[in-house]
């Protein structure tokens, strides 16, 4: 079944306000900067961007890979663009963010992964903001370990890959992902040194609360450090259902569920989105 009612009242956002958002948006339009934030008009954007927060997507707009959920097409990637880390580091600069999170397609189609590029583009953001804190969150490589390395070696403050739902669902909410890879490399991140890991699931297509506990429980036991919890919302037609709306009551009870299982932080609400509150993320 499909949800037909309007939207409950706590999803209905505010236009985002505040003189640093108004500053930014100025800005983003004028050098035509490319963020998440704005292709994806997240809600929290008065929010992160106040607080000096950026989602920055690379490797291109085309994914190799066809999440049920995903708002990015699907087909044959754009060409490498060697450009890209100096453009998203300039970026970075003109916005003056403090905690920058990178994200990306996925590029099954390089043998590399777009792992090169995703090093560069870490390297280069360092470069050009020494200040600037970074969290990568990255494609599940295919567990490739000398692709997973680039990343490692140049060890942003969070590595974050997002298992996005329960077990259960993975096939049909992921169809070219593993559940268990995504724990593979979730640990694997852990066991080479990564300070801080995180993962997030979206909640509303269909998994039981008893799923989502097992897999808090399930990131708990490959050492991850933060959780992040929040609602699908379908991003046109042709995506998969809402199956259902997660009250906020519901998302009280996974923090605190999730806080005693000892993640250092659970984002958990409606308007979550894996890069909600990043910049706490590295303490
Ligand atoms: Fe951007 Fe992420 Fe914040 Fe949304 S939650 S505004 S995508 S940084
Ligand atoms: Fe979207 Fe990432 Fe899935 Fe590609 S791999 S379709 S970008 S969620």
């Amino acid at each position: 079944t499909t949800l037909r009612q309007p939207k409950p009242k706590w999803l209905r956002v505010k236009l985002p306000t505040g003189k640093k958002y108004t500053e930014l948006r100025g800005l983003v339009d004028k050098y035509d900067l490319h963020t998440i934030c704005t292709s994806g008009s997240c809600p929290n954007m008065g929010e992160c961007w106040g607080e000096g927060t950026a989602t920055f997507m690379i490797l291109g707009n085309t994914c190799t890979r066809s999440c049920g959920f995903c708002g990015v097409k699907t087909g044959r990637p754009d060409t490498v663009e060697w450009e890209e880390p100096e453009k998203v580091a300039r970026s970075i600069k003109i916005m003056k963010i403090k905690h920058a999170v990178v994200t990306s397609v996925d590029r099954d189609d390089l043998k590399d992964g777009g792992s090169i590029i995703w090093a560069e583009t870490v390297k280069a953001i360092r470069r050009a903001n020494p200040e600037t804190t970074l969290e990568t969150l990255i494609p599940d490589f295919q567990l490739i370990h000398r692709n997973i390395d680039r990343i490692i070696e140049v060890a942003p403050e969070v590595v974050s890959h997002n298992v996005e739902t329960v077990r259960r669902l993975t096939r049909e909410v992921r169809i070219q992902a593993k559940y268990d890879r995504s724990l593979a490399v979730l640990k694997y991140l852990k066991d080479q040194g990564m300070r801080r890991t995180k993962s997030g699931i979206m909640l509303g297509l269909g998994e039981l609360e008893e799923e989502v506990i097992q897999t808090m429980q399930d990131l708990a036991d490959v050492n991850v450090d933060i959780v992040t919890i929040g609602q699908y919302l379908q991003p046109s037609k042709k995506h998969l259902p809402v199956k259902e709306f997660i009250t906020p009551e519901q998302f009280d009870k996974y923090r605190e569920i999730g806080l005693k299982m000892g993640f250092r932080h659970v984002e958990s609400g409606a308007l979550v989105r894996s890069s909600y509150h990043a910049h706490k993320h590295i303490n």
